[in-house]
């Protein structure tokens, strides 16, 4: 059953690209109703609308870039605003974006700051490197559904073909293990500015909002930020009995 948080959670997971980041996405959905935005997503869906960010989405993406960051910047706030989650009321997270350290500058200053909304929980999952390379090579996905796929821990029924609509499964175009190398070795380059920019923040209790979590699969991962989640937000009593009978 889902739980509800007593007070809102403006999460940002960070992640390293392969890591699950889409998976504990979903179950938090599940979990605590909790609504996410994926800025990879977005950018896919514009690249599926022939959009013009599209249009220079396609081939950054490709070559496993990133995007300018006012382009990005502006995507986010357009999709916040459409959500209506610009207010300290409501509870969302963020997957894919802040990728840099000026989004995260852009993100407060143009968008969080102005309507009382900074993040207040910073996510690093922390996945071995080898282990994601080896999710990479595995991975196919149906493009119309989203729907992911691994040979080795969720194969297709039908091999090479979606379980739901019999339609062919294809390999996303930046998964292939050069491009993705590149993409690990961005991300940690960006990623250490933005846990600096957030390290020095402390939320109502006076403890960093920045916090770690550790493991090899979504498995082992997903109780242990359900936890802290639980821990740092809180839900109501009732709901809580209810989700450990
Ligand atoms: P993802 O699905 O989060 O792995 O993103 C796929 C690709 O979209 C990335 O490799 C980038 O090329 C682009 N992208 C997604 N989010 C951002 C961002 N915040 N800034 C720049 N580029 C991005």
């Amino acid at each position: 059953m889902s739980l509800s948080l007593v007070r809102p959670a403006r999460i940002l997971l960070l992640g390293p690209p392969g890591s699950g980041k889409g998976t504990q996405t979903a179950r938090l959905l599940d979990r605590f109703g909790m609504p996410a935005i994926s800025s990879g997503d977005l950018l896919r869906k514009h690249i599926a609308d022939k959009t013009a960010i599209g249009t220079q989405a396609t081939d950054i993406m490709k070559a496993g870039g990133l995007l300018p960051d006012s382009i990005m910047t502006n995507i986010i706030y357009t999709e916040l605003r459409a959500r209506s989650w610009l207010s300290s009321a409501f509870s969302f997270l963020l997957d894919g974006f802040p990728r840099t350290l000026p989004q995260a500058q852009l993100l407060d200053s143009n968008i969080l700051i102005p309507h009382h909304a900074t993040l207040n929980f910073v996510v690093k999952l922390d996945v071995p490197h080898e282990i994601i390379l080896d999710r990479i090579a595995n991975r196919l996905v149906h493009v119309p559904s989203g729907r992911v796929y691994n040979l080795t821990y969720n194969p297709p029924k039908v091999p090479g073909k979606d379980d739901v609509t019999g339609e062919p499964l294809t390999r996303r175009p930046d998964d292939n293990p050069a491009v993705f190398r590149k993409r690990l070795v961005e991300y940690d380059s960006h990623t250490e500015p933005i846990l600096e920019y957030y390290s020095s923040r402390t939320d109502s209790n006076k403890q960093s909002i920045v916090w770690t979590v550790a493991g090899e699969s979504s498995d082992i991962i997903f109780p242990q930020l359900e936890q802290e989640i639980i821990r740092r937000f809180g839900v109501s009593e009732a709901l809580v009995s209810a989700a450990s009978a």
